[in-house]
């Protein structure tokens, strides 16, 4: 099966200095599998933009039949509703509502497509593995929020444990060859000259 990645809404951080204003997440689509499959889902801010990027590549809210969270913060889950016959996922160290399907180590979804624990950001953030003929993707939520995090390597300034933030960083970075952060597009995990 042929895969593919499409950031269906891109998420942004609105700061001022460190302050931080807005938070939106980006809103993935894994296509070309057995299933449609959606990784996060942004904010009520964002909800238009992300229904029209499904219109736009023919699909519908009720076309989506799994969903993944990243993690549980607010500005990641904030259309879940529009989903309510997909299959949720996420970590059970987020303590999930019970229509959750919890998710208690890595696993192989379905073919191609990996759930991994990586923990820093929240104690139960994971993220999503994406093999594609153009490389593997990584969507890795907030434990890469922007790209400016893996351009500085540095932590995400919301954590709840900054040493495993830097493994989980690690962890994907030498396993991706592009990441999809939380906020944003995605990029390519080009660790040239670097020393990690
Ligand atoms: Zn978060």
């Amino acid at each position: 099966m042929v895969m593919s990645i499409e950031v269906v809404c891109e998420g942004y951080l609105r700061r001022d200095n460190r302050v931080l204003l807005e938070a939106h997440s980006t809103s993935s689509l894994i296509v070309g599998g057995s299933h449609n499959i959606l990784v996060d889902t942004s904010t009520p801010a964002l909800r238009n933009r992300l229904i029209s990027g499904l219109r736009s590549r023919n699909l519908g809210p009720q076309d989506i039949d799994i969903l993944i969270c990243t993690h549980l913060h607010p500005d990641h889950v904030g259309n879940n509703d529009l989903f309510p016959n997909a299959i949720w996922y996420a970590r059970q160290e987020e303590n999930p509502e019970p229509f959750y399907r919890k998710v208690r180590n890595d696993v192989e979804l379905i073919p191609g497509v990996r759930l991994i624990h990586t923990p820093g950001h929240t104690r139960g953030s994971m993220s999503v593995e994406v093999d594609t003929p153009a490389g593997r993707y990584i969507i890795a939520g907030d434990a890469f929020p922007t790209k400016d995090n893996f351009d500085k390597w540095c932590p995400p300034n919301i954590n709840c444990d900054e040493g495993a933030a830097l493994r989980s960083m690690k962890r994907i970075a030498y396993s991706a060859d592009f990441i999809v952060p939380g906020h944003g597009m995605p990029f390519l995990a080009d660790l040239d000259g670097r020393q990690r």
